[in-house]
């Protein structure tokens, strides 16, 4: 098998692995944690970007803070999913690249998240990057130079 300095998928740009914005399921801050809820249990993913009118990226929201936001001392509070929007409790710190950036990069971003986002130069979203497509093309890749050995 090559020297890992001189496998050339590590320097390769991701942007053929983006699945683009128009195909991301996502929600914007001032929707209510209801709609956030409903989109992300009808779409089955854990988490989901929040874009603004603009198409910049806001933050994210998941399954999880979502359900942490309604419990009360006692009991579950599900009347506060109306009345609270997406902006009071959604994530602002996430994992970002952009689209020139180098397979190595993102497939170490993505070892703490199961996907990445990515954005052009101006700051405007493109889309995501999931860390199981990195994974099944590295496996292949793996696969394939192991074949030719
Ligand atoms: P996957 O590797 O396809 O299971 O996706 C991992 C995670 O990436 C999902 O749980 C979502 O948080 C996010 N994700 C994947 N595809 C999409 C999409 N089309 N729209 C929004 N989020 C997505």
């Amino acid at each position: 098998m090559q020297n890992l300095q001189e496998c050339h998928i590590l320097q390769q740009p991701i942007h053929s692995f983006v699945i683009p914005a128009e195909e991301v399921a996502h929600v914007q801050p001032d929707n209510s944690l209801e709609h956030a809820l409903l989109v992300l249990v009808k779409s089955g993913y854990t988490a989901i970007p929040v874009l603004d009118t603009s198409y910049k990226l806001r933050g994210l929201i998941s399954k999880a803070q979502i359900l942490d936001s309604i419990i009360g001392l006692e009991q579950i509070e599900p009347e506060r999913l109306k009345d609270t929007r997406v902006g009071e409790v959604m994530s602002t710190s996430f994992a970002c690249v952009n689209e020139e950036s180098p397979f190595e990069k993102a497939l170490s971003q993505s070892i703490n998240n199961p996907f990445l986002c990515v954005e052009d130069q101006t700051g405007s979203f493109l889309g995501i990057i999931t860390r199981s497509k990195l994974l099944a093309y590295l496996n292949g890749y793996l696969h394939d130079q192991k074949k030719r050995s």
